[in-house]
C-alpha cells in the first residue's frame, strides 16, 4: 500500500510516499480502508521524533482519519466489515479505571495513531474496535477525517473542562489553526461572544466572517487595551500557545474565569500571577483530546447544528509531504485534508 513514512526523526522535510505492506488486523483490531486523513502539527512534531517515544521505521505518519472496515481480527465480529467509520486515534490498555471511564487518553498506556504506531497516511491502518467510530452519514469521508479530532478537541475544552455558558464571552488565540477555529465554531453555537486573535488580518477578517464578534491583531497595538474595549475581560480563553500569552490571559480573565489550555508551542513556562489567581478566583485547566463520550457528543453536536471544519485545501496523499511544509509556515486557514 502506499504511505506518507519517515525513515529517522529528521523532520517533516524527509517524509516520502513509500510502497510499505498493507497491514494486518492483530486481536481485537480491525482494518481500516482509508478515504481521507488530514494533517496537524503534531505530524510535525512526530517527524522530528520525541523523548521517551520509540519507533519502528519506516514510520507512518497522520493521526485523523476516515474510512471502511475491511478486515477484522480475532474477536472482532464480521459484521463490522463494509461499516464507514471515522477514527478516534487513542490506544490505550482497555481495562483500567480510566479506560472504563471513557477517559482512555489518561491511561498509564496511552499511545497515539501517528505518534507512537503507524498513522493514517496510508491507504490502510489498524486500530482497536473501540477506535473505530461510526461515521455519520451527513458528513462525508475528507470532512469527517478533517473534523473529528479538532471538534473533540475544543469541545472536551469548552464544555466539559471550561463549562462555557451561554452568553459568556470567550477569548480564542491564534486564530487560524484547526483547533481554535473548531473552538470558534463550536462557541458561537453555543451562545457565546467570541473574540478571536492574530497576527494576520486576513486571517481575521476570515474569522470574523465566520462569526467572530472581534478580532484583534496582536501585533499591531495593545492586545489587553483592544480585548478590554471589545467586550472588557474574557469568561473562558482557549489556549493551545502557552507562554507567550499567558501575561496578556491571566490580565484579560474576568472573576471565576477559566484558563483551558491544550498546547504550548508558544512556550512551556509560563508565570502565574498567584494574588489574581485567588482574589478573583481564576481557574488554569490543562486539557488534550477527548474522552470517547466527547468524541461522540461533539460529532452529533456538529451534525445537529449543520457545522462543518473549515478546510484550506484538499491534497492527493502524495501531496502531505509538501502540505506539511506548508503547514509549518503556517500559511493555512483551517485544515489540510488529504484525499486518496
Ligand atoms: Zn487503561
Amino acid at each position: 500500500m502506499r504511505a506518507i513514512a519517515i525513515i529517522g526523526a529528521d523532520g517533516p522535510e524527509s517524509a516520502s510516499l513509500h510502497d510499505l505492506p498493507a497491514p494486518e488486523p492483530g486481536p481485537g483490531e480491525v482494518r481500516v480502508a482509508l478515504a481521507a486523513s488530514s494533517l496537524n502539527h503534531a505530524d510535525i512534531w512526530a517527524s522530528r521524533g520525541q523523548p521517551r517515544i520509540e519507533r519502528r521505521f519506516p514510520f507512518i505518519l497522520g493521526i485523523d482519519g476516515a474510512g471502511s472496515i475491511d478486515a477484522v481480527g480475532e474477536g472482532v465480529t464480521d459484521a463490522r466489515i463494509g461499516e464507514e467509520v471515522v477514527l478516534n486515534p487513542i490506544l490505550s490498555c482497555g481495562r483500567c479505571a480510566r479506560c472504563a471511564a471513557g477517559e482512555r487518553m489518561l491511561c498509564r498506556t496511552f499511545r497515539m495513531l501517528g505518534e507512537h504506531v503507524d498513522g493514517t497516511h496510508a491507504d490502510a491502518v489498524c486500530v482497536p474496535t473501540i477506535g473505530a467510530v461510526p461515521r455519520p452519514p451527513e458528513l462525508d469521508a475528507v470532512t469527517a477525517a478533517a473534523g473529528a479530532t479538532v471538534y473533540a478537541t475544543a469541545y472536551r475544552m469548552l464544555f466539559s473542562k471550561g463549562r462555557l455558558a451561554p452568553g459568556e464571552r470567550v477569548l480564542i488565540h491564534g486564530i487560524g489553526g484547526g483547533l481554535a477555529l473548531a473552538a470558534l465554531q463550536l462557541a458561537k453555537t453555543a451562545g457565546a461572544t467570541c473574540v478571536v486573535t492574530s497576527s494576520d488580518d486576513t486571517k481575521l477578517e476570515r474569522a470574523l466572517a465566520l462569526g467572530a464578534d472581534h478580532a484583534v491583531n496582536y501585533r499591531q497595538g495593545d492586545l489587553v487595551a483592544a480585548v478590554r474595549s471589545a467586550v472588557g475581560a474574557a469568561d473562558v480563553i482557549i489556549d493551545s500557545v502557552g507562554a507567550a500569552v499567558w501575561d496578556a490571559s491571566f490580565r484579560l480573565l474576568a472573576e471565576n474565569g477559566r484558563l483551558v489550555n491544550a498546547g504550548a508551542a508558544g512556550g512551556d513556562r509560563g508565570q502565574v500571577p498567584i494574588v489574581h489567581l485567588f482574589w478573583r478566583q481564576l481557574e488554569v485547566i490543562g486539557s488534550s483530546m477527548a474522552s470517547d463520550g466527547e468524541f461522540r457528543d461533539a460529532l452529533r453536536f456538529v451534525v445537529a447544528n449543520g457545522l462543518r471544519p473549515v478546510i484550506d485545501r484538499t491534497v492527493p496523499l502524495e501531496g502531505v509531504p509538501e502540505a506539511l511544509l506548508a503547514l509549518e509556515r503556517g500559511e493555512q486557514f483551517g485544515k489540510i485534508a488529504v484525499s486518496r
